[in-house]
């Protein structure tokens, strides 16, 4: 059996129109049926996230040595999707140093004071870092999109909200991810893909279990009443900025197992593609190493015992 056929990840090739129902949320449906299939592949993806998390060390190691790249992973997905989880899982297997994660809310009184890419630009991981925005610019666009009366409230000049306005934002977005990877910036955008069905079942395990009732806020409720309105936005988010430097990889996430495995899955191939290597040793270098290593076992006293 071939289990990544299972639950293999689908990245949307360049201007292809997008329709979320044609991407499933959980695993491939003939094994759904087959639960000594699923049990299998669960123990596999378990496996796979304990070589991943050793792999995407190493991978960011090289990363932060080599400091010439920088890598922007965007985070997106409906309310209860698995962000949080996804996060905690890839941090867990880097280099607290040569990270960051950045989360985005609705914008406050001083964001809406500048251009609204201007809080992602000054957010930015540097070079050698890896970045995670959990949620990004792309909400600029989903969010006024379903309740355009936010717009009212961000003192922008005449016009906004209509079809000029949102092409200019798709179009701001766009030239500003083909900025940052003309610098040096990669950039991974998940999707983490759930059902409707699977939100009520998280919905109601975040209502019943005491330690995570803190996390329920009633929009997730009205924000579910959207639903609809939320996938068709999302697919036209997709369809229109998908591109072969920044592409957009819709993540099946009913099973946080599978989505996990897939993400530091990506990460680590998206490193390892840049094939970097550690610094070459000069020959000067090589004799000093030898003669500091030659110091320290031979020669070297504590003077404390002297
Ligand atoms: P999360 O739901 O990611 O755990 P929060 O509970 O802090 O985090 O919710 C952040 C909220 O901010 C979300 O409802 C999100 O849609 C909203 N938000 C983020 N960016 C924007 C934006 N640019 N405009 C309006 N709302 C936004």
């Amino acid at each position: 059996m071939n289990e990544e056929t299972y639950i293999g990840w689908s990245s949307v090739p360049r201007g292809m129109k997008v329709r979320l129902a044609d991407f499933h949320t959980g695993l491939a449906k003939n094994l759904k049926r087959d639960k000594k299939g699923k049990k299998a592949i669960k123990q596999w993806a378990m496996e796979s996230l304990n070589e991943n998390r050793e792999a995407l060390s190493t991978a960011h190691d090289l990363f932060w040595t080599d400091k010439r790249y920088s890598l922007l992973i965007i985070l997106q997905g409906m309310d209860t999707a698995g962000k949080d989880g996804a996060i905690k899982h890839v941090m867990s297997g880097l280099n607290p140093q040569g990270c960051r994660v950045e989360s985005f809310g609705v914008p406050t009184r001083n964001e809406l004071n500048y251009p609204f890419l201007w809080r992602f630009w000054r957010s930015l991981p540097r070079k050698g870092e890896i970045g995670i925005f959990n949620r990004s610019y792309y909400e600029d666009v989903l969010v006024p999109k379903i309740h355009p009366e936010i717009l009212d409230t961000q003192r922008l000049p005449p016009g906004y909200g209509s079809k000029s306005f949102w092409d200019a934002r798709f179009e701001d977005i766009i030239s500003f991810e083909k900025q940052l990877v003309n610098n040096g910036v990669i950039i991974l955008k998940f999707f983490l893909h759930i059902s409707f069905e699977e939100q009520r079942n998280r919905l109601i395990s975040r209502l019943k279990t005491e330690s995570k009732q803190w996390k329920f806020s009633s929009s997730d409720l009205s924000e579910r009443d959207h639903w609809k309105q939320y996938q068709e936005v999302y697919e036209e988010i997709f369809s229109r900025t998908s591109t072969d430097y920044a592409p957009w990889y819709i993540i099946p996430a009913d099973y946080k197992w599978v989505a996990r495995t897939m993400i530091a899955d990506l990460i680590v191939l998206s490193i390892r593609q840049l094939d970097l290597r550690y610094p070459e040793i000069t020959e000067i270098q090589k004799v000093e190493i030898e003669a500091a290593l030659e110091k320290l076992q031979n020669t070297e006293k504590n003077p404390a015992n002297k």
